[in-house]
Parts: structure tokens; C-alpha cells; sequence
């Protein structure tokens, strides 16, 4: 068997959702799972809505519920599936009375509203798949075996899902029913309604096809791939071939907007294949993400940027042989809460990164005990996914660039992951710089391809 899950974008509106059905049908003989977003933006209007209830006391789903009626007309879908959906609609304008009254939205609250977008585009593709002739029936994460830990807006899968998904689903497989089953969300051991984090419906796809211990888990998307760099910052952006499920993991952490960071892992365990596909073009062949990539031939993959990033210049003020001092420095990061992204050290400094978001004077008083310490903020981190064993090709290719541009790399790191170089400039700089190098890698006539600078 396979599974397919479509993102918001794939199912955005009755053309789309039509679209969806022909590739479907296409893979019916795969005995596919098919795994759903919520519609379009449904997840951020559920948000829009509820900030709404908090600071204002307006009630209104108005937005929401005219999107999805639409689609329901568009479709040509009748009264039944309308009444069917209503009491969705119900619950969803009490909740938000209660947001509005009570002018609380709690983790678990926040998730059980959010759950929503899911849990009505499961039940409208449905009964579009019935319409047209494809047996299909809309299955709540829950039911499909997702339980999850009570971690509110980015819980984690609990172990026993594994072992409960393949029962929960196969008797529906069996009589020859497509499970459209919601992406995003679980319960926890309570029966709280959670969430796997924004974009997490990938990762419910892949942990169904891990489970499964299925073929291939198909991703559809509305671009070509995994593209070489932003192609919203890079015109000539093309898709790569294939990944491993490391560097597509790196390359999702590091900004590119494609794969939600934590869905390489359950693949990553049982070696199952990971296709990513544009719905808005079938025909491409899209990414194949493996346990082998095109390394090969191409040394560099793809380059992203990760911006709004704050450098951290740690310098001890005990200067040489001072045992303990990375110790100290980073049990400090721990109990301030603080997850660093990027590290650079030498004797007597440390230098480091966080995302922007967190306020540092308690960590800047406490470091202070030991070191002096400078925070800059406005930094980007660069980050070329490719093989570590051609750094220093790839590496003096990237310096020349920024030679050439006149832009200072304020601090490098390469070698833990294998696959990943980064390094830091300032954040107005990230774009020409990802620009220079995309066009330096891929756009050149000597572009770097075959042979090794060792090894
Ligand atoms: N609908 C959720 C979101 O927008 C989950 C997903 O799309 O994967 O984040
Ligand atoms: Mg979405």
C-alpha cells in the first residue's frame, strides 16, 4: 500500500480537490491512505477567529464556514453533506463563545479549535470521493490510532501509535475504502484533542506509512519539489532529484518552507521512500527522499536561509586552560530555556546562535558571572545542504562569493551533520548572498559536478 497527503494549498478549493480526485484514482490499485490539511488557510483563519473572540468578544466564523459551504456548492455536493457538517459549524461558534467569555486560549484550547480545519475537510473530500464513485471514508486522527502526549501545539506521537495504526485502518482497506484521514492532529491519553505543530499533517502521513511499512509515502505539494533554494528569492531555482531523508531533515529545519522538520524521522527508521509532488503539475517527476541522494554527481544540493537569527559572543573572562567553561556556558542555555541552533568555539570564546524571539537579559546577567558577553541581532544563518567530504571546494566556492559581494561570514560550522555548512552574515545581506551562491552552484557553465577534494 502507499499513503498520499495533500497539504492546504492541494485542497484549497473544489478545482483543486477535483484535481486531487484524478490523481487518486490514478493510484487506486496502490490501495492508497490519503492524509489531509485543513483547506487553504482554514488553520490561520481558525487563529484569525479566535484572537478575534479574545481581544474584541466577536464571534464570527463567518470566514470559515462560506469557504468550506463554497466548496461544498463548487463540488456539487447537496443538503445531506451540508447537514452532516453543520453540527461542526456548532461547536465551532460555541467555542469561541467560550474563548470570548472566559478571554483565555489555553494550549489545549487552542488545539481543540484548531482541529477543526481538519476534521472538515476530511468529511467534505469524502463525500466528494463518493460522489464521483470512489468508496471513502473520513477518518479522525484519533481513530486511525494517533495518540499523542498532552505537550499542547507541538505534541509528540507516542510509541503505541505504531502498533495501533495498521489495525485502525486496514479493515477500512480491506473493504475496498479509501481512509481520508486528518493530518495535524491526535489525542492525548485523556482525550484531549492535540496538535503535531503547524505543517504537522506530513508527519502524520509518514508515521501511517512507516506503520504500515508501506511502499512509498507520496507528499503533494504546490511546488516542483525540493527546490535548489527559495524560489522566491531565486528565479532559476530548480527541483533536486533526490535527498536523504538527513538532508531533507536539515534543509526543513534550516528554512526551507517545504517538509515539516520532525516527518523525516518515522521513514527514516523503516527506509520507507518519501516522493515529494507538485498536484499543480503531475507530470513532474518531483524529489525522491531515500536513503541515497544525488551526492555523486552534484556536491551541493540546495542552499536556504534561516533569518532573524541572534549571535551570541561568549568570551571567557578566566581566558586559557579554564576546565568547565563549555559546560558552564551551555548549562546556563538549558536553564533559561534556550535551544541553540548553531556553535562555533575556540580556547577561550564560544560563539553561538538562537532564533530571535527570546528575551536575554536573564541569560546575558547570568553568563555574565563567567564571561563577558556581546548579543548582536539581525544575523541570517546561510545553510548549503551537500557533501561534507567536498568542503573546502564548496567552501572556498562559498567565500569567494562573499568576497566578491563584500560581505563579511561572521562565523562557520560544518561537520556534525554531514551534510550541512552554514555560516552567518547579517540578516539584509542572507538574499543576495543565497542568490550569489545558487547562481556560483548551479547556474555556471563550470558548475561543480564529480571528483572529490578528498577521500
Ligand atoms: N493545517 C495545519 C497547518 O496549517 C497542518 C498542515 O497543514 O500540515 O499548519
Ligand atoms: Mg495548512
Amino acid at each position: 500500500m502507499i499513503v498520499m497527503k495533500f497539504g492546504g494549498s492541494s485542497v484549497a478549493d473544489a478545482e483543486r480537490i477535483r484535481r486531487m480526485g484524478e490523481i487518486i484514482r490514478t493510484q487506486l490499485p496502490r490501495k492508497p491512505v490519503l492524509v489531509l490539511s485543513a483547506i487553504g488557510d482554514t488553520t490561520d483563519h481558525l487563529l484569525e477567529a479566535a484572537d478575534l473572540a479574545l481581544r474584541n468578544r466577536s464571534v464570527s466564523i463567518h470566514l470559515i464556514e462560506s469557504l468550506h459551504l463554497k466548496t461544498m456548492n463548487d463540488l456539487g455536493l447537496g443538503p445531506a453533506v451540508q447537514e452532516a457538517i453543520h453540527p461542526l459549524f456548532v461547536e465551532l461558534r460555541s467555542l469561541l463563545t467560550g474563548i470570548s467569555l472566559i478571554r483565555e486560549l489555553t494550549g489545549r484550547t487552542r488545539d481543540y479549535l484548531v482541529s477543526f480545519g481538519e476534521r472538515l475537510s476530511v468529511r467534505i473530500t469524502a463525500a466528494y470521493f463518493e460522489a464521483i464513485g470512489i468508496k471513502a471514508r473520513p477518518v479522525d486522527a484519533w481513530d486511525a490510532g494517533f495518540l499523542s502526549d498532552a505537550n499542547y501545539t507541538f505534541a509528540d506521537l507516542l510509541p503505541e501509535t505504531w502498533e495501533r495504526i495498521p489495525p485502525a485502518l486496514r479493515p477500512v482497506i480491506d473493504e475496498g475504502i479509501l481512509p481520508v484521514v486528518t493530518g495535524f492532529i491526535a489525542k492525548d491519553e485523556n482525550g484531549n484533542i492535540t496538535t503535531l505543530g503547524r505543517g504537522g499533517s506530513d508527519l502524520s502521513a509518514t508515521v501511517i506509512a512507516a506503520a504500515f511499512g508501506a511502499e512509498e509515502v507520496q507528499v503533494w505539494k504546490d511546488v516542483d519539489g525540493i527546490l535548489t533554494a527559495d524560489p522566491r528569492l531565486v528565479r532559476d531555482a530548480r527541483p533536486v532529484e533526490s535527498v536523504t531523508y538527513e538532508e531533507a531533515a536539515e534543509l526543513a529545519y534550516f528554512g526551507a518552507q517545504v517538509l515539516h522538520p520532525r516527518a523525516m524521522q518515522p521513514c527514516m527508521k523503516t527506509g520507507t521512500l518519501v516522493l515529494v509532488r507538485n498536484s499543480f503539475n503531475a507530470d513532474a517527476p518531483g524529489t525522491r527522499i531515500g536513503t541515497k541522494s544525488d551526492k555523486k554527481t552534484r556536491p551541493v544540493q540546495a542552499i536556504t536561509s534561516r533569518r532573524d537569527v541572534t549571535l551570541v559572543d561568549i568570551v571567557s573572562t578566566r581566558m586559557v586552560g579554564q576546565s568547565g567553561f563549555l559546560g558552564k556556558v551551555f548549562t546556563c542555555f538549558a536553564e533559561h530555556d534556550l535551544s541553540v541552533d548553531m556553535v562555533a568555539t575556540s580556547e577561550v570564546s564560544i560563539s553561538l546562535t538562537l532564533d530571535a524571539v527570546h528575551d536575554l537579559a536573564g541569560l546575558k546577567r547570568d553568563l555574565g558571572r563567567i564571561a563577558s558577553v556581546e548579543i548582536k541581532t539581525g544575523k541570517a544563518i546561510v545553510t548549503i545542504i551537500g557533501d561534507v567530504h567536498r568542503s573546502s571546494q564548496i567552501l572556498q566556492r562559498a567565500f569567494g562569493v562573499c568576497a566578491d559581494l563584500g560581505i563579511p561570514v561572521q562565523m562557520v560550522s560544518l561537520g556534525a551533520s554531514k551534510v550541512n555548512i552554514s555560516f552567518i552574515v547579517d540578516d539584509t545581506q542572507a538574499g543576495e548572498v543565497v542568490k550569489g551562491l545558487h547562481k556560483n552552484y548551479f547556474e555556471e557553465p563550470d558548475e561543480i559536478s564529480g571528483g572529490g577534494d578528498q577521500s
